[in-house]
């Protein structure tokens, strides 16, 4: 794994991700190094190798959160994964949490229950959400397309121990796949535990041409639904109807058939 330390010059910047304002990401790169990952364009700026083999390390965003005041809400983090393993080693996400104005209305997503160790600091915020992304990779698929964060199973446990600690918490359930992703299993899973979900359906497009050329060898029918615009759409429909069946709090459903909607 090379990682590459670096001074940042701001710790947030402006963002179009549905929900936040801002975005602050303390790394660039994931060792999570899931293959549909939608910041792996983050290569052609970061000239380190493969996706999932570098991370970038903004070593003074703990210093840096202290010094820029933003407004409305922020979201951690948009091109890496604030709970990779390095984390356990740098702890530069709890730096920045500890330094962070906690009257900042934040939203934290992760893929590992690392994110169980600052449950001490979540606490201190006025306004927090921490969510968990699941979905149904499992096993050998699991391996293959999400090798090294947590197993939906500990990720589920997380949610028991934020809820059971006070911290609002969501499931994000991404990447939603014909054939592959079974929501109803996920929502039955977690709607005891959880506050609000967010659905997102995948970006086949940004998914790249490995993780396509991965699903339509393996799970053609999967491929086909999504690569056909008229199947696609029907897909979507059917699984907005049954999200909205299901007796939770839905704060959106990310759709990306033509281009990037919420649906609420
Ligand atoms: S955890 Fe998130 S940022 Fe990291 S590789 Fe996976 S999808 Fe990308």
């Amino acid at each position: 794994m090379k990682i590459v330390k670096i001074k940042a010059k701001k710790a947030f910047a402006p963002t179009k991700i549905p929900g936040a304002k801002w975005v602050v990401n303390q790394y660039i790169g994931c060792q999570h190094a899931c293959k549909y990952c939608y910041a792996k364009f983050m290569c052609r700026w970061y000239n380190h190798g493969k996706w999932g083999s570098w991370v970038v390390v903004k070593e003074n965003m703990a210093d840096l959160v202290k010094k820029q005041v933003v407004n409305g809400s922020v979201y951690m983090s948009s091109v890496s994964d604030p709970y990779q393993p390095i984390e356990k080693e740098f702890r530069l996400t709890r730096n920045v949490l500890k330094n962070m104005d906690k009257r900042i209305k934040l939203s934290i997503l992760t893929k590992s229950d690392l994110v169980l160790r600052d449950i001490d600091l979540f606490k201190k915020f006025n306004d927090i959400e921490v969510g968990l992304t699941i979905n149904s990779f499992e096993g050998a698929i699991k391996k293959k397309v999400e090798p090294f964060s947590s197993s939906n199973k500990r990720r589920i446990e997380a949610f028991k121990e934020l809820r059971e600690n006070g911290v609002r918490n969501y499931a994000f359930i991404s990447p939603i796949i014909p054939h592959l992703t079974d929501i109803e299993h996920l929502i039955e899973e977690t709607k005891s535990f959880t506050n609000f979900y967010w659905f997102e359906f995948l970006n086949l497009k940004a998914s790249g041409k490995e993780f396509r050329e991965w699903l339509k060898q393996n799970y053609p029918e999967s491929y086909e639904i999504l690569s056909d615009k008229t199947k696609a759409e029907k897909y979507v429909k059917e699984v907005i109807n049954a999200i909205k069946k299901a007796e939770i709090f839905v704060k959106g459903i990310c759709v990306h058939y033509p281009k990037l909607m919420v649906v609420k």
